[in-house]
């Protein structure tokens, strides 16, 4: 995939697990829209655990 804002070939990188395009060249981030409400949701996921241990509700 090149890079939409400078035409730069972009690398496939890691992020918690899913995988993103970046490019080198000026650091422009590029991932699938369900790729991001994947991660989005294990955010909220581990947002949640962190309330839970927080009041105890375990
Ligand atoms: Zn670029």
């Amino acid at each position: 995939m090149r890079c939409p804002r400078c035409g730069n070939e972009m690398r496939t990188e890691q992020l918690e697990g899913i995988e993103i395009e970046r490019c080198p060249v000026c650091a422009g981030m590029f991932f699938e829209y369900n790729k991001l409400q994947t991660l989005l949701m294990r955010k909220q996921e581990s947002r949640f655990k962190f309330y839970r241990n927080i009041f105890g509700l375990d």
